[in-house]
C-alpha cells in the first residue's frame, strides 16, 4: 500500500483498479433466471467493482461503523457479495461470511459470537431466520437489505442496501491497516463446544496470491471458475480474494448446481483454471457421460479440487471427460490458505493430497496422553497432519477461546486434526479426521451443534450424531435419539423431529436420517461415545470400551 500499510482489498481491487486492469472483467456473472439451456451474463469491471466497493466503504462510515468492527454477509453470489467485503475491508472492518444454507440457530449463534456489527443480507433470510432474535443480538446495529427496491425500515429495523449506495460518495481512502490487523472471520466446527471463530489478519494476503500462483496457476489472462459456496474459507480465500489478486476474471454463477449448466459454463464461457469439490465432481460423473460427451474444453488449463477426499478414479474421470487429471490441494479454515498440493509442476499421485507448497512445512505426528507430540519421520504410517506455525495466513487466534486456541497446538507444532499418512516421495493420503467432525456435500457440521438443536425438541431425551459414508456427498447426518418416556417410537415422532432439525438448523446441516435408540453408549465421565456409535453403524470392530458406562440396545424406527 502506498502508505506502506497492507490491505487485503488494496492489494486485491484498488491496485487493479487504477492501474492497466481497471477495464479488464473482474467479475462474470452468470445469471440464474431463465435457464432454459441459455447462459445469460454481466460483467463488472476492476474500476466499476473498486468503485462500489469506495461507496460502500462510505456507507459504513456513514453508519459509524469503523476498524475492527464486524461486518457478516448472509448471501448467495451475487454482486453485493464482493461489494460488500472488499468495501468493508477497505474501511479496516472485519468480514465474516455466513453460510446462507444455515437455518435460524446456526445464524444467530454466529451472530452472536461473532458479535456483528453490521449483516448485509436479502430480506428472505433476514425474515426467516434473524428477525425473531434480533433483541437477542445487542451487538447488531445495521442490517441492510440488498433487495431491488429495498428502502429503509422496509422490515423494521434494516436499510436499503443500493439506497445506502446511491446515498455514498465513491471516494473513500482505504483505511490504514498492517499485516497483523484482524481481517477475516471464518466460523468452522469441533467436536464439542460452540462453533470456532477462526481470526484471520491482512498479512493473509501474501499467501492467497502465491498459493494462487502455485496451487492453482492463476495469470491475469485467466477465466477462473470457483465453484465454492462464499460461505466457506474457499468462497472467501480463493472465490474472492485470490483471482482478484491475480487480475483474473473469475466467473461466477448465480444458480445452484446443475450438470448441464456447469458442463455448458465450463465451456461456453471458456473457463481456464477451475477450482471444485469432490462432491460437485461425484454429481456430474452421476450425471453420466451421455451429458458429458455434448460438450468440448480446449480452453480448460489447469483443474483442481478441495475440501474432501478426491480419489483416484475421479482424477482420471478429469482426464477422460475434461481432457485434464484433477489435482487435489489440502488445506483447512484455520490455515487460511493452500497447504499442500498437487501443484502443476509436479506429476500428480492420484488419491493422494500432493506436497506442502514452498513455505509449508508438514509432517506426521503421533499424540501422547501428555499433551505432547512425536513427529513420525517414517513413511506410510498413520498420524496426525502438523504444520509448523508462520505462514502468513494462519489463524491468530479462536475468538474468545483462547484456551481451544492453544489446545490445537504442542510442542510448537499446529494440530490440523486431519489423519494422514506420507509416502517416501514425500506426498500426503489422507485418512480421516481424528475428531468427530462431519463433512457433508464439503461442508464441515459440528456434531455437538445438531445434538444441541435435537435435544431442544420436547420429545429427545439424548442425542448423538456421526457421519456416515455417502457415495455422493461424502457423508450424511445421522443421529441416534433416545426418547424421554412417554414419547412413542413412531413415524408421528419421528416427522416431527425431522421438521424440528430441518426448522432450526437448515437442510443441509438437519439430520438425514434419524434412528430410535434405548439408551447412548457414555464414557464413565459422561460423554457419549459417538465414536462407538460409528463403529457400530459401520459394523467395524468397536475399539477401547474399558471407558464406557452403559452399552444402549439399538432399536431402529426410521
Ligand atoms: P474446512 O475448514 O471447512 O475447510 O474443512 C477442512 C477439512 O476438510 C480438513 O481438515 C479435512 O478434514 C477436509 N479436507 C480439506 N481438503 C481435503 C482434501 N484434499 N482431502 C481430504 N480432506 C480434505
Amino acid at each position: 500500500m502506498p502508505d506502506g500499510g497492507c490491505n487485503i482489498a488494496y492489494a486485491a481491487l484498488d491496485r487493479h483498479a487504477h492501474g492497466p486492469m481497471a477495464s479488464h472483467t473482474a467479475l462474470r456473472f452468470v445469471t440464474a433466471d431463465g435457464w432454459d439451456g441459455d447462459l445469460a451474463t454481466r460483467d463488472l469491471s476492476y474500476a466499476e467493482l473498486a468503485r462500489l466497493a469506495r461507496c460502500f466503504t462510505n456507507v459504513l462510515r456513514e453508519l459509524g461503523v469503523g476498524k475492527g468492527d464486524r461486518v457478516f454477509t448472509m448471501m448467495s453470489r451475487c454482486p453485493e457479495l464482493y461489494v460488500t467485503i472488499m468495501g468493508a475491508l477497505r474501511n479496516g472492518s472485519v468480514v465474516s461470511p455466513l453460510f446462507s444454507a444455515f437455518g435460524p440457530e446456526p445464524i444467530a449463534t454466529r451472530l452472536s459470537l461473532g458479535e456483528a456489527e453490521v449483516l448485509v443480507t436479502t430480506r428472505a433470510h433476514y425474515v426467516r431466520k434473524v428477525a425473531k432474535v434480533r433483541d437477542q443480538l445487542p451487538s447488531l446495529k445495521h442490517v441492510l437489505l440488498i433487495d431491488d427496491g429495498a428502502a429503509d425500515g422496509d422490515e423494521p429495523g434494516t436499510l436499503g442496501f443500493w439506497r445506502c449506495m446511491a446515498a455514498a460518495s465513491d471516494e473513500a481512502p482505504i483505511t490504514h491497516t498492517t499485516p497483523d490487523d484482524p481481517a477475516l472471520l471464518h466460523f468452522t466446527s469441533g467436536t464439542t463446544g460452540t462453533p470456532k471463530g477462526a481470526l484471520h489478519v491482512h498479512g493473509a494476503v501474501t499467501m492467497h496470491y502465491v498459493t494462487g500462483l502455485y496451487a492453482l496457476d492463476l495469470h491475469a489472462d485467466d477465466i477462473y471458475w470457483c465453484t465454492a459456496d462464499p460461505g466457506w474459507v474457499t468462497g472467501m480465500s480463493y472465490g474472492v480474494i485470490a483471482p482478484l489478486l491475480h487480475g483474473v476474471t473469475s466467473i461466477v454463477d448465480e444458480a445452484d448446481f446443475d450438470a448441464e449448466r456447469w458442463y455448458r459454463i465450463l465451456a461456453s464461457q471458456g473457463v481456464t483454471v477451475w477450482y471444485t469439490a469432490p462432491t460437485a465432481i461425484r454429481m456430474l460423473i452421476k450425471a453420466g457421460p451421455e451429458l458429458a460427451s455434448q460438450f468440448r474444453f480446449p480452453s480448460l488449463r489447469f483443474v483442481a479440487s478441495v475440501g474432501e477426499p478426491l480419489n483416484a478414479e475421479a482424477v482420471w474421470w478429469g482426464k477422460r471427460v475434461l481432457g485434464l487429471p484433477i489435482h487435489d490441494n489440502w488445506w483447512q479454515t484455520e490455515t487460511g490458505g493452500i497447504m499442500i498440493a498437487n501443484t502443476p509442476a509436479f506429476d500428480i499421485k492420484p488419491g493422494s493430497m500432493g506436497r506442502p507448497l514452498p513455505g509449508v512445512t508438514a509432517c506426521v505426528v503421533r499424540r501422547h496422553d501428555d499433551g505432547t507430540v512425536s513427529v513420525i519421520d517414517e513413511p506410510d504410517i498413520e498420524g496426525e497432519l502438523a504444520l509448523t506455525p508462520g505462514w502468513p495466513s494462519m489463524f491468530r487466534t479462536y475468538l474468545h477461546a483462547e484456551e481451544r486456541y492453544r489446545n490445537s497446538f504442542a510442542d510448537g507444532l499446529y494440530l490440523t486434526g486431519d489423519l494422514v499418512k506420507r509416502d517416501a516421495d514425500g506426498y500426503f493420503w489422507f485418512v480421516g479426521r481424528a475428531d468427530d467432525v462431519i463433512k457433508s456435500a464439503g461442508h464441515l457440521i459440528g456434531p455437538f451443534e445438531v445434538e444441541n438443536a435435537l435435544t431442544d425438541h420436547p420429545a429427545v431425551a439424548e442425542a448423538a450424531v456421526i457421519g456416515v459414508p455417502d457415495p455422493t456427498v461424502g457423508e450424511v447426518v445421522k443421529a441416534f435419539v433416545a426418547l424421554k418416556d412417554g414419547y412413542p417410537a413412531d413415524d408421528d415422532t419421528m416427522r416431527s423431529l425431522m421438521a424440528h432439525a430441518r426448522k432450526r438448523l437448515g437442510a443441509a446441516v438437519a439430520p438425514k436420517v434419524i434412528e430410535f435408540t434405548d439408551s447412548l453408549p457414555h464414557t464413565r465421565s459422561g460423554k457419549i461415545m459417538r465414536r462407538l456409535l460409528k463403529a457400530r453403524e459401520l459394523g467395524l470392530p468397536e475399539g477401547d470400551t474399558s471407558t464406557m458406562e452403559t452399552t444402549g440396545t439399538m432399536e431402529t424406527a426410521s
